[in-house]
């Protein structure tokens, strides 16, 4: 067997240090490039990557450097290379069955009547992967080698790289049972018709000079997948029986990131492969090792999760650790991909040079695992000066103004008020909104136009007076209240423009946080978003948002709703300080939001909606630590909350729509109304809603914000029949799947009026007065 390397990262960010792919991506499909100047802006966004990675001291022919690029998406290059797309796209295939470039891209995006595929979060992370749809009809071929050309074209320039896909038993887990498919099938029945494809696939890697190849495995740590951890384990192991017979093939290791393998790592251990890896900074070091019959063990030990320079020391020892259990190859890794972070803390001129010493990007996490790779072969007094440069980093930080802040945490300590009246004497309250029967609004942004983004990064970069952006921000409220007027729409929304991120908006006006200036991070496809930096205890130096929800207030009749981000979302899309348990954190920002929701009502905003897209984003994986979790992050809520008066009707938003899964925890954030996705699962979750009892308001999305489709009333209206069938008229609510900022205005206004235009029918169906 070819050697493993003594230190290698699972994936590298992909978008590129300035978004390179995504204005690449985004012009071609605006038509402005064509396929081939796509395909030469990738490939040099891949050379220059695999450069920078050997300059910061990954080998070049050592199989150290992964080769993990995409053009949207992973579950997708899976789906698309094994040929797992939906019946609905076959027509896009080349006359050989390859599935090229554009037919890849519209089966991400959609295109006319035909619906892309679904979008949820991958795994407890912000990315979000597209969900294959599989059914027997599911035909099974190898249909773009996209991958293998990726490793010749490395090979070409000098680089032995390591091709990295998701691994089969993953891509069926994740997929969801195609609408031909019978009820209650399950895609995991598929496997041996996709592993023989994978084989396949690992042959003209091999071929294409690669040693070895990487099968991302997540789902096998999950325990939040319809498939159990047994099952997974035993498709895994059947899985890998024949991939490891497979005749030609490169040496495989098996990476299981984003919790602890538990006792699948024995399954692995006894499968026909040459490495694992395992997460050890979400999961632990395990107590004892299986026999690993000469594999590889790669730990990943340095968080790809999160940008804290953190304890190299304590990295280290794990890895001493699985030697002294008796592992004979140890290999440095990162505990995921460096997918979620960004790519290089010298990029930011801005931050606080102290601030800057306690972290590490994607190139300095890089050089962590170099050092660690080096201890491992050479001793860890080769490596006691990092080791020690680390450790006093850390003591910097826990020391160091702000991180700590006596009143804010005096205040949490104080506080014991999480409750507002119950939901009736609220419903009679709130009887005064006089709201229309199915109420139609929107979640809370509006299209932010090239015009909003010129205008606040000049204002960022000081080169408009505030004046002057106030001005422009206020004429902008001006044309979306008055589009939501002309429109009919009922309860209405100031349109966000002001922000940047939803998360990073409130960064940038609460003590505590930092904001970077390019640390860009995949959401999906060519979304990027820039978490800020929780580093410090959070509190509310003034209000954030009161001046602009009054001021959109004092232009319309009906009501406007003051648009809050909630502490988990907060937390989730930040990234967060690790030195204590993250409840205490969501506390501290739930008291500053709370403060602003007071202030609100005085203003005389009578709908707040706190959007906490990302409550089921953190859920642990493992059901052990699930309770804990809810716990704290509802009570976050319901103190952020909770000082509301009965009359103030709550909103909240959650960007997904597997319902059922946290349907207790949404109860018991006990908001006044709750707006979830739903339209790429044509409203499949209202049944769920149904059947699992929930009596507050509910609005399931009707336009799938994701895609530039615009549906048509009668598909809305279809929709809203659905719902209308499933739940009581007082408890619905009609909106979008999420917030328009992504979206254009002529596809957002024709889509605003095919949603009004079917409510109407809808409301004279069921004849309530419009
Ligand atoms: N209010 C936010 C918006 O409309 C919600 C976005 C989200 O949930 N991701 O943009
Ligand atoms: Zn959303």
């Amino acid at each position: 067997m070819t050697a493993f390397p003594a230190g290698t990262i699972l994936g590298y960010p992909r978008i590129g240090r300035r978004r390179e792919l995504k204005r690449a991506v985004e012009a071609f499909w605006a038509g402005r490039i064509d396929e081939q100047q796509l395909e030469n802006a990738a490939a040099e966004l891949r050379a220059a990557n695999r450069e920078r990675l050997a300059e910061l001291g990954l080998g070049r022919d050592d199989s150290s450097i992964p080769e993990a690029s995409s053009y949207y998406d992973q579950v997708l290059d899976a789906a698309v290379a094994v040929g797992a797309i939906p019946a609905r796209f076959d027509d896009l295939r080349d006359a050989d069955g390859a599935i090229g470039l554009p037919a890849y891209f519209t089966v991400a995006r959609g295109e006319g009547d035909r619906a892309p595929l679904e979008m949820t979060k991958w795994f407890d992370s912000n990315y979000h992967y597209l969900v294959p749809e599989i059914g027997p009809e599911t035909t099974f071929s190898l249909s773009s080698d996209r991958l293998v050309r990726e490793v010749a074209e490395a090979a070409a320039a000098g680089f032995r790289t390591r091709p990295v896909i998701v691994g089969p038993v993953t891509l069926l887990a994740l997929a969801k049972a195609s609408d031909a498919a019978p009820e209650g099938f399950d895609p995991l029945s598929r496997l041996d018709d996709v592993v023989a494809v994978y084989a396949e696939l690992l042959t003209k890697l091999k071929d294409a000079g690669a040693e070895w190849v990487q099968l991302d495995e997540p789902a096998l740590v999950s325990e939040s997948l319809p498939a159990d951890s047994a099952q997974l384990a035993d498709a895994a192991q059947r899985a890998l029986a024949v991939l490891g017979a497979a005749a030609e093939r490169p040496a495989v290791l098996v990476a299981a990131p984003y919790a602890s393998l538990g006792g699948t790592l024995d399954v692995l251990a006894a499968a026909p492969i040459e490495a694992i890896g395992i997460d050890l900074v979400r999961g632990e070091v395990p107590a004892s090792l299986p026999e690993l019959g000469g594999k590889v063990l790669v730990g990943g030990v340095i968080d790809g999760h999160n940008i804290w320079r953190g304890d190299l020391a304590a990295a280290f020892d794990k890895l001493e650790r699985l030697r002294a259990l008796g592992a004979e190859h140890v290999s440095a890794s990162t505990s995921t991909s460096l997918l979620h972070v960004p790519h290089d803390v010298q990029d930011e001129s801005r931050l606080d040079a102290r601030l800057v010493s306690w972290l590490a990007f994607a190139d300095q996490k890089v050089e962590q695992v170099v050092t660690l790779a080096r201890g491992l072969a050479e001793g860890r007094a080769a490596i006691a000066a990092e080791l020690d440069a680390a450790t006093a980093a850390l003591a910097d930080r826990h020391d160091a103004p702000g991180v700590r802040d006596g009143a804010v945490r005096d205040r949490v300590l104080d506080t014991t008020d999480f409750s507002r009246v119950p939901y009736a004497d609220r419903e009679a309250a709130q009887l005064a909104l006089d709201l229309p029967a199915l109420p139609l609004t929107t979640i809370g942004s509006f299209p932010q136009t090239a015009d909003i983004r010129r205008a606040r990064a000049q204002f960022s970069r000081g080169e408009v007076p505030q004046d002057d952006y106030e001005a422009f921000l206020r004429a902008e409220i001006d044309r979306v209240v008055a589009l939501q007027e002309d429109l009919g729409l009922d309860v209405l929304v100031h349109g966000e423009a002001e922000r940047n991120d939803m998360v990073q908006y409130f960064a940038e006006h609460l003590d505590g946080f930092a904001v970077t200036e390019n640390g860009w991070v995949q959401s999906y496809g060519s979304r990027a978003t820039r978490p800020s930096i929780l580093w410090g205890d959070v509190s509310r130096p003034a209000p954030i948002t009161v001046s602009w929800a009054a001021y959109a207030q004092s232009l319309s009749a009906k009501h406007v709703k003051g648009m809050l981000t909630g502490p988990v979302t907060i937390l989730a899309w930040s990234f967060v300080r690790d030195d204590q348990p993250l409840g205490e954190t969501a506390d501290q920002v739930a008291l500053a939001l709370r403060d602003e929701i007071a202030d609100l009502e005085a203003a005389g905003i009578a709908i707040i909606q706190v959007d906490e897209p990302a409550l089921r984003e953190l859920l642990p994986l493992k059901r052990a630590d699930q309770a804990a979790y809810l716990d704290w992050s509802v009570n976050s809520f319901r103190l952020a909350t909770g000082g509301a008066a009965a009359a103030t009707q709550i909103h909240t938003h959650l960007c997904y729509s597997e319902f059922g899964v946290v349907i207790d925890a949404i109860r018991a954030l006990d908001a006044d109304v709750t707006s979830i996705e739903a339209a790429r699962s044509r409203m499949e979750v209202v049944a769920d809603i149904a059947a699992q009892g929930f009596d507050h308001g509910i609005g399931p999305g009707v336009y799938d914000i994701h895609s530039p489709r615009v549906p048509s009333v009668a598909e809305v209206e279809a929709l809203l029949r659905r719902a209308v069938d499933e739940l009581p008229l007082r408890q619905l609510w009609v909106n979008p799947d999420c917030g328009l900022k992504t979206r254009g205005y002529d596809e957002t206004v024709a889509s605003l009026r095919n949603i009004v235009e079917a409510t109407r029918r809808v409301r004279e169906d069921v004849n309530v007065p419009a």
